[in-house]
């Protein structure tokens, strides 16, 4: 694959600048530091357009993923590695923590089934009592005895990391084609950017993330796959509220479903401005951030006989998770929810957010079910990271190395 490179010969070439192709070059700069050529091509002007701009910045620690996992393998190394890099190019990183409390009593028990795998996966986790809750979220309520706290859990504004790494692949020599679509021709191993240039490369490198099944297909890989987009709308509390908190404040997730619940997060740009969301309900496309915008009749049909499959089979109470999901959508009933937390908190305190995220949701033809865990498949010619959902932002430096692992087998 060392090709005697000539202008457009890439040894590598990555579609897609989210933080999944950017630290991919990253760490194929680390291991070959001898002079292979690396393309990044991305569809949009700017990079972290698309998830990596939009989520919620979260630093996860590995707390909720099933032993054994792929995410959790991943999840608490990468998140070391991920804030180091960070502190070192001296990024604000507000080391806030998390505490995961139980919305209703019948959750308690699954505080426990948390802390078990997080200490599984080696995430630091503790108990905390009403005491130490409360002086972490002074209005919490009450009824709220127990509450699993996650010190090293940490918020970033995913933007600046964004940024920042492609400042330094461009650095490193990474060459960036932005504004570029491609026609792939893989049979020759080549792509035409813009209709115009012509690139050849030795290995293909998929991070498209909502993308990723479609160009995966070109390749002959992924069958058996397709993305669903669910969408993911968020609210703020008013800065004229009362309610100020400096932590991450997350409910008792379903485990059953790979979505970890509304949770108010302290964002990374203002610690005092907290988000709340975000939701997962199906979008209209796969880039459909509001109104009808990239209105997809095809993909709504998908998602909606999809979920209408799994609402029938009310696989892991899937029923129970759309009603929730729906309801969210109404102010007055995300409220309710809130109120199962926070008492005290009014309508007045929260308004609506211009912050929309989509998650590239995989879902499993053959056996009918959302994919829960990170996927890669690869041909002689490419390769394809095909489920890059939460946390693959805070996992990104140890995912990219894993992806490498299999390319390199
Ligand atoms: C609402 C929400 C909240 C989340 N919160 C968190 C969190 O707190 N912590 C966490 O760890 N994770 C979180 N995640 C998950 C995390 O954001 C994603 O896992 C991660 O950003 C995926 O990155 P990516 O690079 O794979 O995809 P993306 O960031 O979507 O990047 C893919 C890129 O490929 C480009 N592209 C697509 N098609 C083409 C093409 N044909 N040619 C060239 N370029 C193309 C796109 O323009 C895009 O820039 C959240 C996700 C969502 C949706």
């Amino acid at each position: 694959m060392n090709f005697q490179h000539k202008d457009n010969e890439y040894d590598y070439v990555i579609l897609g600048g989210g933080i999944t192709g950017l630290c991919v070059a990253y760490q194929l700069i680390q291991r070959n530091k001898t002079g292979r050529k690396i393309l990044i091509i991305e569809k949009e002007s700017k990079l972290g357009m698309h998830t990596s701009g939009r989520n919620s910045g979260v630093l996860h620690a590995g707390v909720y993923y099933k032993p054994g996992s792929i995410k959790a393998r991943v999840c608490t190394k990468g998140v070391k590695r991920l804030s180091e890099w960070i502190e070192k190019r001296k990024i604000n990183i507000n080391r806030c923590g998390k505490i995961i409390v139980p919305q209703e009593n019948s959750l308690e028990n699954q505080l426990v089934v948390l802390e078990e795998r997080a200490t599984q996966n080696g995430a630091k986790v503790s108990f905390i009592g009403k005491k130490e809750i409360s002086k972490l979220v002074p209005c919490i309520s009450p009824n709220i005895k127990r509450a699993l706290w996650s010190p090293n859990t940490a918020v970033v504004n995913p933007k600046e990391v964004i940024s920042s790494l492609e400042g330094e692949l461009l650095e490193l020599g990474v060459s960036i084609m932005r504004d570029s679509r491609c026609k792939i021709m893989d049979e020759n191993r080549s792509l035409t950017v813009n209709n115009e240039i012509e690139v050849s490369y030795g290995h293909l490198i998929n991070c498209t993330g909502l993308h990723a099944d479609k160009i995966a297909k070109l390749f002959g890989a992924g069958m058996n796959y397709e993305i669903l987009p669910f969408k993911g709308i968020y609210w703020k509390l008013s800065n004229k509220s009362d309610i100020k908190f400096n932590t991450n404040l997350y409910p008792v997730p379903d485990l059953n479903l790979p979505f970890l619940g509304i949770h108010f997060t302290p964002t990374g740009i203002d610690p005092l401005s907290v988000s709340i969301g975000p939701t997962a309900t199906v979008a209209l496309g796969r880039e459909n951030y509001k109104g009808l915008e990239d209105f997809d009749i095809k993909v709504i049909n998908r998602s909606l006989s999809v979920i209408l499959g799994q609402y029938i089979s009310n696989k892991g109470n899937f029923r129970g998770y759309i009603h929730s999901q729906s309801l969210l959508l109404i102010k007055s009933l995300m409220m309710k929810e809130a109120r199962k937390i926070i008492p005290s908190i009014k309508d007045n305190d929260i308004v609506a957010s211009d912050k929309v995220g989509i998650r590239s949701q995989l879902y499993d033809k053959k056996t009918k079910q959302l994919v829960d865990d990170f996927i890669c498949e690869s041909t002689e010619s490419s390769t394809h990271v095909l489920n890059a959902v939460s946390p693959a932002f805070s996992s990104s430096f140890e995912l990219a190395d894993l992806i490498l692992d299999k390319l390199m087998d």
